[in-house]
């Protein structure tokens, strides 16, 4: 019997109005069918904002210390089922259960960061113009906000959003990406038991047409956190702007790792393996290219080949699986047509086919693939493929290394390996990206820390870290006169003529 699950609303799990639903299948095999979810459409939408706007009153005013706590519980609790969400992960999303694991461990470590942040959430206080007069900005909670998710990282995105936009004390609507119901459903079951108010999250699931449209129109949703694609994003941007909606918008990369002449090649090749190949290759951290000086590629490119001849693919809950399954079948056929691509206008290495031996025909393989003498104007060389595919672009000098490097629409991570000091600061100079990286591949980003992209990767918000609670709060600026008499700041200048 096949499971369903509902959306939250207010306090209870309710079906779509509409009665229709969905199933979600493992991409390791099919066959085996995750369960059976909400199609839902903009009548449940409606539902869910208004239940949320019903709780914005009480949550906002709770003190941000007690919210805190609760998010303090709820760490607690996503670290008791660490392991049981992890293998849901595995099961749903395809990642291998170690990744899996990293991802529920991102949302235990944001939990806490945040949960810190409700004895916090500093404002400022500055010395005013005036004689007797007090001067600060506070923070204050905005209201409703939708948050819009992808597949990839289903569990660590949804908690990167929620917490810095609860403890700031905003009620939230969400709706998961459509590959990846189960991980967001019984993450917010074990939010509620960790002591979440009914009403404050929600959570919708459905297609994007149907749900991320109404949630992005609702005229009472104040701000939209959305992570997905560029065109995606795009068309958000568009949408909100016709009820001028705050929008956080975390995109596509097409991240480089720079292999330097004088590179620990061998840290270099375990990072590139970790970087390129991790999660099939479908991070938005994935390093998809790579930039590798002239007199070491051939060495290198020999050495990667044998690192991913001997990688295995399979189902990730198995032991001794390198790499997982890629999302669903529309994948496979969009990886296929990029290495089709490739073909035409690199050397492939290794890999380049869906993969289909024996269990891996019951879901949706591709095998890990490099490209070299890749041009950096190619296509793949520009192009998100977000699958186990990475392409090696040979470089003779730094100038020319650092034009390959910006030359590309996004800008989210990028990573050097080199012992030169003075190249490792360069890079972090001369590197168009939100991270960077040295001696340490494109992936690793700490929850402290802001994260995001510049270019074609966002709008220039960022997540987590301190970031994250100016994105969700709005200020208010509060002058106390105490002085009992009419002050008129810039006009009222008679104190400085006394002196
Ligand atoms: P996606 O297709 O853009 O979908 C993301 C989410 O948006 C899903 O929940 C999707 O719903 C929904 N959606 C689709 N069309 C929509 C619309 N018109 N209006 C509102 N919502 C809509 O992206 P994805 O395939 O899930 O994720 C992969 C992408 O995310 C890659 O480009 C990757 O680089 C990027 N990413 C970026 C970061 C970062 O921090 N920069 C992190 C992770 C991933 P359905 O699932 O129902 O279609």
């Amino acid at each position: 019997m096949t499971k369903s699950y509902q959306n939250l609303i207010g306090a209870d799990w309710k079906a779509a109005d509409s009665g229709a639903t969905f199933t979600s299948v493992s991409p390791a095999n099919h066959d085996d069918v995750i369960g059976e979810f909400a199609s839902s459409g903009p009548a449940d939408v409606d539902a869910a904002v208004a239940a949320a706007r019903r709780a914005f009153g009480s949550w906002s005013l709770m003190p941000a210390p007690k919210r805190g706590e609760i998010l303090f519980r709820i760490a607690r609790l996503l670290a008791e089922h660490k392991e049981e969400l992890s293998r849901l992960m595995t099961r749903e999303m395809g990642k291998v259960l170690p990744e899996a694991r990293g991802d529920v461990q991102e949302a235990i470590d944001v939990a806490y960061y945040m949960a810190g942040e409700g004895r916090r959430l500093f404002g400022q206080t500055v010395p005013s113009e005036m004689p007797d007069k007090f001067a600060m900005a506070i923070r204050r909670p905005i209201g409703v906000v939708g948050i819009i998710t992808p597949w990839n990282f289903p569990v660590a995105i949804p908690a990167w959003k929620l917490f810095p936009a609860l403890i700031c004390g905003n009620t939230a609507v969400l709706k998961p990406a459509s590959d990846t119901p189960a991980c967001v459903v019984r993450f917010v079951e074990l939010l509620m038991e960790g002591g979440v108010p009914a009403g404050v999250v929600n959570v919708v699931t459905g297609s994007g047409a149907q749900v991320g449209n109404a949630i992005v129109d609702h005229p009472d949703v104040r701000v939209i956190s959305f992570t997905g694609h560029t065109e995606t994003g795009i068309e958000i941007s568009r949408r909100a702007a016709e009820t001028l909606k705050r929008v956080s918008l975390e995109l596509g990369g097409k991240n480089p790792i720079v292999i330097w002449e004088d590179a620990d090649l061998d840290l270099a090749l375990d990072s590139v393996v970790w970087s390129a190949f991790g999660t099939s290759g479908q991070r938005c951290t994935a390093a998809s290219r790579l930039i590798v000086h002239r007199a070491v590629h051939d060495e290198f490119v020999e050495a990667l080949r044998k690192r991913v001849a001997a990688l295995v693919l399979g189902d990730g809950l198995e032991d001794g699986t390198d790499v997982g399954p890629v999302i669903n079948d529309q994948a496979v056929e969009k990886i296929a047509a990029y290495a089709a691509i490739g073909r035409s206008e690199a050397e492939l290495v290794i890999g380049g086919e869906p993969a289909r031996d024996g269990d891996l025909a019951r879901g949706s393989f591709f095998q890990p693939t490099i490209f070299t003498e890749v041009r950096p104007e190619a296509r793949i060389a520009q192009e998100e493929i977000f699958g186990p595919v990475t392409s090696v672009i040979p470089v003779d000098s730094w100038d020319q290394t650092v034009e390959v490097v910006n030359g590309v629409k996004y800008g989210l991570s990028t990573s050097l390996f080199t012992r030169d000091v003075n190249l490792a600061f360069r890079s972090i100079r001369d590197f168009d990206s939100g991270l960077g990286y040295v001696n340490h591949g494109t992936i690793g980003a700490e929850a402290h820390l802001p994260f995001g992209g510049v270019k074609a990767t966002g709008n220039g918000h960022r997540e987590v870290g301190q970031a994250a609670l100016d994105f969700f709060s709005e200020w208010k600026s509060v002058y106390i006169d105490y002085s009992g008499k009419l002050q008129r700041a810039q006009i009222d200048m008679s104190f400085v003529d006394q002196e």
